[in-house]
């Protein structure tokens, strides 16, 4: 009965693997009934949200009986001005994951296909498999590279691209290896992704780059008329259970996106807390100086412990424990701490660990080396 309605679904979305989210720390606590257990699996923020953002969702929550406003106009203003475009280069989501969704609903047909690297965010084949459309998945660079072992390989994404690909998506840093593209070669690339193809870089993790390794979001803007350059409020700003999120673009691009956005995708409070979270640039700075200690900290750990792990320009670090790594996951589990396994990535030896506040990261080590032991 019930594969026959499986049936029914569209063939792509039938072939769909679902989005394997982190543990919720509720569930584990329910499980093991414990209280103290650590959450460091989907990258969030550890210092919360900005209180400013606080202050602007107290100041609206009691209008949630109306509707928020449909087009953003304060926020898409303000993110224009910051980012030096016209607010009609802005295409607001409900979360970066949705405008990644919208830019393959505008952009691909079953009869297109969609490149992206191996490894690469495991959003990217969902919305491609959910239109029925293929994916040219390019080889990434081996395990054995030098500098960026599993990063994006430039060349091999170029060399992807056929007459029927659309869209290119590029995470930079990506999510699950943290590896990256210094400017000179996001240049590169996207100047070799022909002018018919969209470009998508996916810049969630933005703000935890070291700055020289940033490119000018405006430059890329108006050399590049086919990118959309995808951002969130997920991870630096620490807003990640609201949903907001954003693309730039050229405005031809922005208006595709925008006629199949939904009219209200984006909420109120989202809204109000992500306006307000722009004006705490010294929250920001808090999160990444925390983050770049905490990362520093737990590289040192981990090759005291004789571990491997990935280069990361993220709030992550991925290690690779060169053997099965889902008992390790889950006698981690059993000290209470929630990591992130990447099998679902065919990483099934390494572990993604969300850099926590201090006192987290001590005792993911803590438990690391009990579970080693
Ligand atoms: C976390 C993440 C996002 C953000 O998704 P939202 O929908 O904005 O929460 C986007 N891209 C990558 C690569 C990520 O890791």
């Amino acid at each position: 009965m019930s594969s026959s309605l499986k049936k029914l679904a569209a063939p792509g979305v039938q072939m769909l693997q679902p989005y394997l989210p982190g543990k919720p720390v509720e569930e584990l606590e329910r499980e093991l009934g414990i209280s103290d257990s650590v959450k460091l699996a989907s990258n969030e923020n550890p210092l919360g949200p900005s209180r400013e953002a606080l202050i602007a969702i107290s100041q609206c929550y009691k209008q949630i009986n109306y509707y928020p406003d449909g087009s953003g106009h304060l926020l898409s203003q303000k993110l224009a001005d910051q980012h030096g475009v016209e607010p009609g280069c802005i295409t607001l989501g409900n979360g970066s994951n949705d405008v990644l969704e919208l830019i393959a609903r505008a952009f691909i047909t079953p009869e297109h296909s969609a490149v992206y690297s191996e490894y690469a965010f495991a959003v990217y084949p969902i919305v491609v498999q959910a239109i029925g459309a293929k994916a040219n998945v390019a080889p990434a660079y081996p395990p054995s590279h030098q500098t960026m072992p599993l990063g994006h390989d430039p060349d091999a994404i170029i060399n992807s691209i056929d007459a029927s690909t659309r869209v290119v998506f590029i995470a930079n840093p990506n999510n699950p290896t943290g590896t990256w593209m210094d400017v000179d070669t996001i240049n590169a690339l996207l100047s070799r992704v022909p002018s018919d193809v969209i470009a998508v870089l996916d810049i969630a993790y933005f703000e935890y780059m070291d700055d020289t390794l940033k490119p000018d979001i405006r430059t890329l803007i108006n050399t590049y008329d086919n990118l959309v350059i995808t951002c969130t409020f997920s991870k630096v700003y620490a807003l990640a259970g609201l949903r907001i999120g954003y693309g730039i673009s050229h405005p031809d691009v922005a208006d595709m996106l925008n006629r199949v956005r939904q009219p209200f995708n984006t909420n109120m409070l989202a809204q109000a807390a992500a306006l307000a979270s722009l004006d705490d640039v010294e929250h920001v700075k808090k999160s990444v100086d925390m983050n770049n200690l905490g990362k520093t900290y737990l590289m040192a750990e981990l090759a005291t412990l004789g571990l491997r792990y990935l280069p990361s320009m993220g709030n992550f670090i991925t290690i690779d424990l060169q053997r099965d790594a889902r008992p390790v996951y889950d006698d981690l589990l059993n000290q209470g701490v929630i990591v992130r396994p990447v099998a679902n990535y065919n990483m099934p030896n390494y572990l993604r660990v969300t850099i926590g506040t201090p006192e987290q990261n001590v005792r993911f080590i803590a438990a690391l080396k009990e579970v080693l032991k």
